[in-house]
């Protein structure tokens, strides 16, 4: 009988799912199936929330719940590498957020820094907070976010990831390595975003529902793990396209929130009265 329960409660909340089109609706349900996700496999993050970014990528990695399972199982502790990547980024960031200040501050915007701790920043006209991804920056009604990328790899789930907070937001990508500076639309990619975050919910419960003992026949992936020489040359390779990307990403940047880089800058652009559109 209870497991007759069950089963049809996840119907239920399958047709539910199904029916809903709210992106707002559609969010809130994938929060909580990763919450549940991040109890069942205890992958939370040094502050106590869900690894949310990482269970998305984990999620939108394999069809197959018992890879899913293992994955999660497995990837609990960071590696070395993943150290070399978080330092790495970490440097990108800091670099951005003092070039994106200077370069504003000396068009005559006035800049501000939003750390964690501060609640209030008075009135400035572009606003920059740094966040575990890159930076987020506010110049009036527009938002935008700079995602700093290590690597070299992009999937397109991660891209959509990028997107998930916030509807009809703008995303800049910059890929130092393959020097590539990309942007993206919420607003254009929002009917194939929303399926992504119904599938994400779908196969989330999926996971979560399923029974322990199963087990598969995929073969797990060999974990990569480079050599000396090989970590050199991502150093050199990382460190010149740092360089080489800088001035694009921060034109990208302005263009995109809508900063207009001349000297003379008009009135209009002050937070409290700034036009809208
Ligand atoms: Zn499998």
């Amino acid at each position: 009988m209870r497991r007759t329960n069950a089963v049809i409660s996840n119907i239920s909340d399958v047709v539910n799912i199904m029916g809903k089109e709210s992106y707002d609706e559609l969010r809130d349900a994938l929060e909580e199936v990763c919450s549940e996700i991040a109890a069942k496999f205890d992958f939370y993050d040094k502050g106590g929330r869900p690894r949310k970014a990482a269970i998305l990528d984990i999620i939108a990695s394999s069809t197959c719940v018992s890879c899913l399972s293992r994955r999660f199982s497995e990837t609990a502790n960071p590696t070395r590498i993943d150290g070399f990547y978080t330092e790495a980024h970490r440097l990108a960031v800091s670099i951005l957020v003092e070039e994106l200040y200077d370069k504003l501050s000396s068009e005559g915007y006035s800049v501000s820094i939003l750390n964690e701790a501060e609640t209030k920043y008075g009135k400035v006209d572009v606003l920059l907070k740094p966040t575990n991804f890159g930076i987020a920056l506010q110049y009036g009604t527009n938002e935008l976010a700079i995602e700093v990328k290590t690597g070299v790899s992009m999937s397109i789930p991660q891209v959509f990831r990028y997107l998930l907070d916030k509807e009809n937001h703008t995303v800049i990508l910059w890929r130092i390595r393959p020097r590539q500076i990309l942007s993206f639309d919420g607003e254009h990619l929002n009917p194939l975003l929303k399926r992504f975050m119904k599938t994400a919910i779908l196969r989330g419960r999926r996971l979560l529902t399923a029974s322990e003992h199963t087990a598969c026949k995929h073969p797990a992936p060999t974990n990569w793990s480079p050599v000396q020489t090989e970590l050199q040359e991502m150093l050199d390779d990382f460190s010149v396209g740092i360089m080489q990307t800088l001035p694009l990403v921060t034109k990208t940047a302005f263009e995109k929130l809508g900063v207009r880089r001349t000297a003379n800058v008009p009135n209009e652009i002050e937070l409290h009265d700034s036009e809208t559109g």
